[in-house]
């Protein structure tokens, strides 16, 4: 068909910004990154309109991803510092392994690096 690809719907992300020495839910000093999630539809590879803006916040220490709520997403956008405490955890695609301390997939049962058993 000639219309296909032309126009379509995409998932993106972005780091919007990084916040350094927080203290992470697993007991760490981390520094943490800021994600800007949303759709678009573009025509021509060009976006015409967004929606769905979500933004998360993921600890580089454990993968431990936090959702950023509605009512504190543009203050955090202008801040240097995160409250913790405002954020809800979200389930994480990630685990840390206890052995090698590299990210793993949380599906995996063993570390794919050093064997080791999460
Ligand atoms: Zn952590
Ligand atoms: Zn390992």
């Amino acid at each position: 068909m000639f219309f296909f690809g032309i126009f379509g719907v995409q998932n993106k992300s972005r780091v919007v910004k990084e916040f350094n020495n927080v203290i992470c839910r697993c007991g760490r000093l981390s520094s943490m990154q800021l994600i800007e999630e949303y759709m678009y539809f573009h025509f021509f590879f060009i976006p015409i309109f967004r929606w769905g803006r979500k933004y998360f916040v993921q600890a580089r220490c454990c993968g431990r991803l936090y959702e950023v709520p509605e009512d504190y997403k543009d203050e955090l956008l202008t801040s240097d510092t995160i409250d913790l405490n405002r954020l809800r955890e979200k389930e994480s695609p990630y685990k840390i392994c206890p052995s090698c301390g590299k990210y793993v997939d949380s599906n995996y049962k063993y570390c794919p690096y050093c064997g080791a058993e999460l």
